[in-house]
């Protein structure tokens, strides 16, 4: 048997953390499987469906590094859009009227809200109250020649309906609470439930991979199945996805749509490699897997049953590993237009530019988790938005610079620096240790001061790795000119001067 899943996304909004995940644990129990993994697009909600949502959404799935075997622009299955299938959904209806499966229903709106006002006073779950169940068929057909336009349902019988969920176990629902459920609107619209069978069985899909929020469905879906004759597929219903603060996702979590951590630059790989941490874990213990290892590792079996949590903390750490293991070349075309967008880079981009930002991805790789991390690094701020008089808004700043054992150092440094010469690895040396002597200090008394005289903070990156990154980078054009270290030496040297 070939291994048949599908991803079946509704387009009326872009694609969110739970969503994305159930999309990757069923790509990645599909590839494990070498079966075919299908991309559905589930549009019956004419209105809230459109077309840049469906582009959308494929956009994300690719960024995320997943690949369909059959969807919207390949596959003989199809059409793969359901608002393309409604001859399919017709066909369908039809062979369970024959059978007496389904019914023709004309309750009106106002008498499913008042069926439904009664349910909920009377603390019951609203259930369709049978009401069309055994209406004459010449009344149907009198009504309906009268240009009534009714909804189908489907008939429920007593009993009990049971299956084997392949992670939450043997799974049992008395059908009696279930409602007769509409499966075609009176305009002709097929409901989630039909639809989703039907195609299901026409894509002949052999396991259902899902959020837990449609383990109610399953039980309707599962009579649907045997009413249209066709075998099920197994089920798997994955444990939802949550907040830190175990409360269903929403926007106050901040980053909870797949488009916001790419447009942050994050790597998609991490991404993915985080998703599948939502609820499932490697049997060898490892947290950070590349996705081919995910491929060869995952297993629904592994698959616990309570709730994943969005950690943005673990998050972050899961997408820093991945971030040091990747290749430099392609950070840097990564940042580049997140550097662009900022205002921190000017088009066209020189290749000079580009060998200023290998060095700066090296120097701050180890410490973001992405490429905009680097953009509101405090060392971005050092290379590109020295501003002295700013800086004395920083009341630690301000404290050194009124030290006369500081201001001592910071003017005999900017007094060693060459003004017509930039400072390398080797002359930052020699300065230091010069200024050093001259003052008779060392360690932090003589380092914090000649930080502050370079960049007009108390902290940042290691000194002799960002001194050539100044130098380097005030030869080069930027959107506003960055002062070398000479010239940061010594407009800090004349702050320090004046009486604060
Ligand atoms: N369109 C449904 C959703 O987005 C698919 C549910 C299913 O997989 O059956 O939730």
């Amino acid at each position: 048997m070939t291994v048949r899943t599908r991803f079946a996304p509704s387009p009326t909004g872009r694609l969110h953390v739970g969503n994305a995940r159930t999309a990757v644990f069923n790509w990645l129990f599909t590839r494990r499987a070498g079966g075919r993994f299908i991309l559905r697009i589930e549009d019956t909600d004419q209105e809230r469906s459109t077309r840049e949502f469906e582009a959308g959404i494929l956009a994300e799935l690719r960024w995320l590094g997943l690949d369909w075997d059959e969807g919207v622009d390949s596959g003989d299955s199809g059409p793969y859009r359901q608002s393309e299938r409604r001859d399919r959904y017709e066909a369908a209806f039809r062979r369970l009227l024959e059978k007496g499966e389904v019914y023709y229903c004309f309750c009106t709106p106002e008498q499913r809200e008042a069926d439904r006002g009664r349910d909920l006073k009377e603390g019951r779950p609203p259930r369709y109250p049978g009401r069309c169940r055994e209406l004459p068929a010449e009344e149907v057909s009198r009504r309906m020649f009268a240009g009534e336009r009714p909804a189908a349902r489907f008939r429920i019988l007593e009993g009990t309906v049971e299956f084997e969920d392949l992670i939450r176990g043997p799974i049992a629902f008395d059908s009696r609470q279930i409602g007769d459920p509409v499966i075609l609107r009176g305009d002709g619209w097929p409901t989630y439930n039909f639809a989703v069978v039907v195609d299901d069985v026409e894509m002949e899909i052999t396991h259902v991979i899902r959020g837990e929020d449609h383990i109610t469905n399953t039980p309707r879906q599962l009579l649907l199945y045997r009413a249209l004759g066709a075998a099920p597929p197994r089920f798997a219903h994955l444990p939802l996805v949550l907040g830190p603060d175990h409360a269903p996702l929403s926007k106050r979590h901040g980053d909870t749509s797949l488009w916001q951590y790419q447009e942050k630059g994050y790597l998609p790989e991490a991404i993915l490699n985080y998703l599948a941490l939502l609820g499932w874990s490697s049997p060898t213990g490892k947290e950070i897997l590349s996705p081919e290892e995910l491929v060869a590792e995952f297993d629904l079996e592994r698959v616990g049953r309570a709730a994943g949590v969005l950690d943005p903390v673990k998050l972050d750490w899961v997408a820093n590993q991945h971030l040091r293991r990747a290749e430099i070349n392609r950070l840097v075309d990564l940042a580049i237009p997140i550097l662009e967008a900022g205002g921190e880079l000017k088009s066209p981009v020189s290749p000079g530019h580009r060998a200023w930002l290998i060095s700066l991805l090296d120097l701050l790789k180890p410490s973001v988790s992405s490429l905009s991390q680097i953009r509101d690094s405090d060392a971005m701020d050092i290379l590109l938005r020295f501003n002295p008089e700013n800086s004395l808004s920083d009341p630690e700043v301000r404290k050194d610079l009124g030290d006369p054992r500081c201001r001592e150092v910071i003017r005999t440094f900017a007094s060693l620096v060459p003004s017509d010469s930039p400072l390398d690895a080797q002359t930052y040396k020699q300065a230091a240790q010069e200024t050093g002597k001259r003052t008779g200090t060392k360690g932090r008394d003589l380092y914090h001061p000649i930080r502050v005289a370079l960049t007009a903070r108390v902290s940042g990156p290691e000194l002799v790795k960002l001194v050539p990154l100044i130098e380097e980078a005030s030869r080069l054009e930027f959107p506003s000119p960055v002062p070398g270290c000479f010239d940061r030496a010594t407009s800090i040297a004349n702050l320090a001067g004046e009486a604060l």
